[in-house]
Order: C-alpha cells, then structure tokens, then sequence
C-alpha cells in the first residue's frame, strides 16, 4: 500500500455518484453536434468546445479519412525523428499566414504547447510571471520551470495594477515570460492584453496568449484575441489547442521564426513525444480552410451565444458578461449546482457543472457554452429548461 492509502481514502467521487448527481465521465454514444446521445436519450449540448461544430463537417470527416488512407493510423515517432509529415509542415504554414505570425509549431495537445513551450523558455533566473487563473497547463508547465530554479510569480486575475508592482520589483535587465490566457477559460472573459503588452515593453518581458478559446471565436474571421484588440505584433507568442475551433486534437505555438526554431531544437514535450496523427492533422487542416473560407460562421456563433445571453438576462439568470462563446450561469453552493446540473440532465439538457475548488465557494456555476450549429429550436428548448428550474430553485426571484 503506502503510496495507495490516498487512492483507498479517496471516496468523493463515490458520495456524489450514490447521490446521483456525479457530472462527469458521463458515456457519450453518438455525437452530432448539437445533439449527443448519453443513456440512450437524445442531449441538447452546451458543453462543448466544438464551437464551429466541425467536428461533423462532411469535409473534415473526408480529409481525415483520406489522410489515414494516405498515411496510416499514426506517426509512431516524434517530429524530431520519423513522425514528420508533409500534412504537418503544410499546416503550420498556413496557421502562421493566418495568424500573421512568422513561424508555428505544431504539438500533440494544447497541454503539452504550454509546457514545451513554458518550461523550454524560461530557464534559471529568469522569471515567469502568469495570471492567477491561467489554465492548469500553464500551472503546470510553471512547476517544471520553478523545478528548474526559474522565479514564479501570480499576479490577481487580470489585475494589471498587481501585474505592474510585480514587474517593477524585477531588475529591468532580467529575462521575463507573461503568460496569460486569452480567453480565461471558465468565465470566458478576456484578458487585458492592450495593458499586458505595453507593461512588458515598458519592463523588458515578453508575452505568451493562450488563444483556445479565443481563435475561431472573436476577431476578425476567429483570428482570436490579439487580432481582437488589434494586438497582432505586439503579442511575441500566442500558443493554441486543435481541440476547440479546429474540431481536432493537437496544439501549436506562433512566434518569431528563431523562437521556433529554438524551441524545435530544444523542447522535450516537442522531441520525445509522437506528432499529431495524419487523421488530426488533416482534420485540423479542412478545419482551417472552412474558417477562411466561411467567416460567417463566426458570426453565427457570436449570434448563438448573444442570443443565449440576452434569453438568460431576461428569464433573470445571473450570468458573467462577456463576448465569446463561453456563459457562466451562476447557482450559487455547490450543493445546489450539483442537483441543479442533474435537473438539467434528466431534463435532456447537458452542461458542464463547476464547483469549488475550481470555482470560489457560492460561485459554483453551470459552465454552459455554443456552437455555430446550434440552432435556434436547440437554444429555445435550453432556455425553457433553465427557465423552469431556475424556478423551482428560486434563482429567479431576485
Ligand atoms: N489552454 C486552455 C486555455 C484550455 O482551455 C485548454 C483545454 N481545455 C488547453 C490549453 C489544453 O488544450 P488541449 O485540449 O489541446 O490539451
């Protein structure tokens, strides 16, 4: 035992399961969308990061299968080696174009590009200064630099005055990485990033955006959040996942073409880990081609999700403001979001339950978010549902 005895004392997860209210692993058994199909009953999604629904595109399905045809199941090595295709050169050439960066490399996950990329930076003594909410992967990459006796700072989320005490303590002429998310990924509110990077022109850092939620999403055609603000040169690197907008699996980082050449030659995460398979890649490619090509997706899922906030704010839901595809309907203790969330499950209505300690305590929340192919039946049935156990809840009393 030893090592196990906290497996064994482990027993949440089982609480809430007898309870009936346990929110995750749920088994899906077919996907469509907007429409999954958990328990043999039909769900109206709004959990899922598929925002232009592509997952489903007949074009996508069709690159992926040619390209399994083409190359096979996978790349069994890593770029560095053997597993270096043609489908990925060609993809990091056009995110770069689209993204109006220099060069881009590729990873297998949006997890692993923030710690290739984090932890191959930032080396001792210099400093690595992150938003006290960035995603777990940058937490995590953080950890590998500190192991590596790299100084890490939090500042308080999006609190650019905290930002600005912490870079004036540093000694100008150190070496400093800002990494902040875009899109932060639970509120789905934006970062600061006009602020962010004048502060590290003025103090001598360099800034890394984590655009998952943000590419495919806001700026013009989905550029994301540096186009957003129109940021674009200011922002040194911006890093993303495969597995939201581009309806794959696999991550990728844009940057001065040195950087990327640095971090190709030296990444670990990069260097002893399998490419992205030809099915992602070439999924990944179609995806990017169909967002090009069809800006009015975008457009229709800012529409979905204006439309989802404007109906929460007026049945007199408490939502967290914003302008992507992510809304926060607030329930309050965890207790009550958790039988909440499965008065929404048994009513054929899946979100994503957030309790402590991902959230405050009392801000325990249904995370719920969009698709361009939602349609407008699919969020009136979502709005009813929530409106009539808003009720029974007594959240709409206020
Ligand atoms: N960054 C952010 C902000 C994310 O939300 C996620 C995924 N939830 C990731 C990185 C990791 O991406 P991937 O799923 O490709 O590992």
């Amino acid at each position: 035992m030893g090592i196990f005895d906290k497996c064994q004392a482990f027993t949440k997860a089982d609480d809430v399961k007898k309870l009936g209210l346990y929110p995750y692993f749920h088994v899906i058994k077919a996907n469509e969308g907007p429409i999954v199909k958990i328990d043999g009953n039909d769900m109206y999604m709004a959990g899922s990061n598929n925002y232009l629904g592509l997952t489903t595109h007949p074009y996508v399905i069709e690159a992926a299968v040619k390209a399994t045809e083409k190359y096979g199941t996978g790349c069994s090595g890593s770029r560095y080696l053997t597993g270096n295709l043609d489908l990925h050169v060609e993809l990091e050439a056009k995110l770069a174009k689209f993204l109006n960066k220099e060069a881009v490399l590729l990873f297998s996950t949006g997890y692993q590009t923030s710690q290739g990329v984090v932890s191959t930076l930032v080396q001792k003594g210099e400093h690595l200064i992150c938003d006290k909410e960035d995603h777990a992967s940058i937490m995590a990459s953080a950890i590998m630099a500190k192991g590596a006796m790299a100084d890490f700072v939090r500042y308080k989320h999006s609190d650019m005055k905290d930002l600005e005490k912490i870079l004036s303590s540093m000694p100008l002429e150190s070496n400093k990485l800002i990494v902040t998310d875009g899109v932060f990924s639970v509120t789905g509110e934006i970062c600061n990033l006009p602020e962010i990077n004048r502060l590290a022109k003025q103090y001598n850092a360099v800034v890394l955006e984590d655009d998952a939620h943000g590419v495919g999403v806001i700026g013009k055609g989905g550029r994301g959040t540096p186009d957003y603000f129109n940021q674009v040169d200011e922002t040194d690197m911006i890093m993303g996942t495969f597995s939201k907008t581009f309806a794959s699996l696999g991550g990728f980082v844009a940057a001065p073409e040195r950087v990327i050449n640095y971090i190709k030659h030296n990444s670990p995460a990069l260097i002893f880990s399998a490419s992205p398979t030809p099915a992602s890649c070439a999924a990944a490619l179609a995806s990017l081609e169909i967002l090009e090509k069809q800006p009015e997706l975008v457009e229709k899922l800012r529409d979905n999700t204006n439309y989802m906030r404007d109906g929460f704010r007026k049945i007199g839901f408490e939502i967290i403001s914003g302008d992507t595809a992510i809304i926060p309907v607030i329930i309050g203790d965890m207790e009550k979001a958790l039988l909440f969330w499965r008065r929404l499950f048994d009513s054929n209505v899946y979100v994503n339950a957030f309790v402590p300690p991902g959230v405050p305590p009392n801000m325990s929340m249904m995370r719920t978010s969009y698709m361009a192919t939602h349609e407008k039946h699919h969020l009136d049935y979502m709005l009813d549902v929530f409106e009539q156990i808003g009720k029974e809840f007594g959240l709409l009393d206020k």
